[in-house]
């Protein structure tokens, strides 16, 4: 672990509302890690943008008769408000379209360019004579080559996750006519220049997912496809050459040079020169599964191609997809929940909780369950944790007027408690440092159980000798509980953080204070209050008919 690091979670494309497929695929985990380095006392900054250019915008803006700019903004805008309700704590939001990043890609182009790594070739492109105009990407429907799918897009199949070469069957997605061929040159980036550099770096990379690799490592023998970056619409940004009057750069071109653009910004605007830290620092991309393609090829091969002037990412944490209820979720079919939808129901501490339970560091796909969301709710997040804290501290209230007592002499089990505390933060840490964060999320939960257990064990309210140091332990431990939840569960860490008497913010406590017993003996508790109010069944069961279940 370096001492520096730039978190980016994929970029939210600005045309529509994200929603909670969204959160725990990318979002989440980054958000989580981003807290988790914060407190382990790395300089670590989350930064994000929106995705601003490209055909859907284009043609979603055209459907609602603003200008894309103004389409965008709006999304742009909403997105933060909806992020930061849910606890993500982006450190810059910012756009694709800025003019920070316009510059840079452009750059970019012409050092690509100047290494030879761009070509012009004449291509056929589909045009809609219906719609009087030449058709990219998702103007075009069809089937794709390699899985057979039908109803796909041009420019990524959504079955197998490939980028069609071309696709079988096209049609256009305006008005479903049959397109022309036209031809017209376009440029194209020589990805077939960079296998074997890019197999250098997929073997040389510890950090990447081994499963992931290896697909990747597939693709590459299965032989690279060089790609089309040109794009004939006006919404995108401009290819810097005179001979490319009107053509704009595709999407996938520029939207991940944003991770770097974004970052320099903030960076400079803070008085740090940003290439220096961003060379300097752990660089993490965030994705779901459906855009590896572009993150493990497009990504690390323009970099390679102006000489790694800006180092290629060291861990890019890759995440399955949420389905709900069992099934894929899908907008166009209604079968999602959105993110402002769902903190109007609960705080977004239990969605947090949630998401991060059932969401392991890996490909597979996990599933949003009304049911398994109100068990875990109710049994874990409640029934453990905020049941041992309440306890721990309310027993304290009551028994020592709220003033830590002096521990006594250590039994066997009072001991195992204590190594318990003390070791807590480095279990958890290297957990989190392995992006295992399902796994974190459940050594604090063993941890409450444990603590759970100890107290009752020790029977306290009998007021035998032992009772001193059983509170002692018991407040400590739910002190460890308040800053090892702190990534997970920001708002709640927060409150326990109060009602153990401490004043300022959790988060200036280091991680090590996890393990450190902070609190000594005469320090006096805040006022205590149950931390969560149980989920309700028959809250659920008008959520679940929200969504046209029934049972
Ligand atoms: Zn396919
Ligand atoms: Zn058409």
């Amino acid at each position: 672990m370096r001492s520096k690091a730039i978190i980016t979670s994929a970029l939210p494309y600005a045309n529509g509302e994200i929603h909670l497929g969204h959160i725990a695929s990318t979002y989440l985990p980054a958000d989580v890690t981003t807290r988790f380095l914060k407190l382990k006392g790395v300089e670590a900054y989350y930064v994000c943008a929106t995705d601003d250019f490209g055909t859907p915008i284009l043609i979603q803006s055209e459907k609602e008769g603003k200008a894309p700019s103004e389409y965008v903004s709006f999304w742009n805008k909403r997105d933060f408000d909806d992020f930061t309700a849910a606890g993500i704590d982006f450190d810059f939001f910012y756009k694709t379209s800025s003019p920070e990043n316009i510059q840079f890609v452009q750059d970019v182009f012409k050092k690509l360019d100047t290494a030879g790594h761009i070509y012009q070739k004449e291509i056929i492109q589909f045009y809609c004579s219906n719609d009087k105009k030449f058709l990219p990407d998702r103007y075009v429907k069809g089937s794709c080559p390699y899985c057979n799918a039908t109803d796909q897009y041009s420019d990524l199949c959504e079955s197998c996750g490939r980028v069609p070469e071309e696709i079988v069957d096209p049609k256009c997605s305006i008005c479903g006519v049959t397109p022309k061929k036209e031809k017209i040159t376009h440029h194209f980036f020589k990805l077939k220049n960079f296998g074997d550099s890019l197999t250098i770096w997929l073997d040389e990379n510890e950090h990447l997912q081994k499963d992931v690799k290896k697909y990747v490592q597939n693709w590459i023998q299965s032989g690279l496809i060089d790609w089309d970056i040109t794009r004939d619409i006006t919404w995108g940004v401009p290819i810097p050459l005179d001979t490319a009057k009107g053509q704009v750069f595709y999407g996938w071109f520029d939207n991940h040079l944003a991770y770097i653009s974004t970052a320099i910004k903030f960076l400079e605007d803070k008085g740090i020169n940003g290439k220096e830290f961003w060379n300097s620092a752990d660089i993490y991309h965030f994705i779901g599964k459906d855009i590896v393609y572009h993150h493990y090829l497009f990504l690390p091969a323009m970099r390679l191609g102006i000489d790694s002037e800006y180092k290629l990412p060291d861990y890019i944490p890759t995440r399955g997809h949420l389905t709900l209820q069992g099934k894929k979720i899908s907008k166009s079919r209604n079968w999602y929940i959105g993110l402002r939808q769902f903190l109007e129901y609960y705080p977004a501490d239990y969605l947090r909780y949630y998401l991060i339970a059932i969401n392991p560091y890996s490909q597979d796909d996990l599933n949003f369950d009304w049911n398994e969301f109100t068990n875990r709710i109710n049994s874990e997040l409640i029934g453990n944790v905020g049941n041992f804290v309440n306890r721990a501290l309310g027993f304290t209230k009551k028994t020592f007027d709220g003033v830590i007592p002096e521990p006594e002499n250590y039994d066997d089990k009072d001991t195992e408690a204590e190594t318990k505390i003390k070791t807590l933060s480095d279990e958890l840490g290297s957990l989190m440092e392995q992006n295992h964060l399902d796994r974190g999320l459940k050594k604090i939960m063993e941890f409450s159980t444990f603590f759970n257990q100890y107290f009752q064990h020790k029977e306290p309210w009998k007021k035998g000798p032992g009772t001193r140091t059983c509170v002692f332990l018991s407040v400590n431990a739910a002190c460890s509980i308040a800053i090892a939840l702190y990534p997970f569960l920001p708002k709640s860490a927060q409150m326990i953080w109060e009602q153990l008497g401490f004043s300022g913010k959790i988060n200036e406590k280091g991680w090590a204070f996890i393990s450190n017993f902070l609190l000594e003996p005469n320090h006096h508790l805040g006022e205590i209050s149950p931390l969560f109010a149980k989920v309700e069944e028959e809250d659920i069961e008008k959520y679940k008919k929200q969504l046209g279940l029934s049972e």
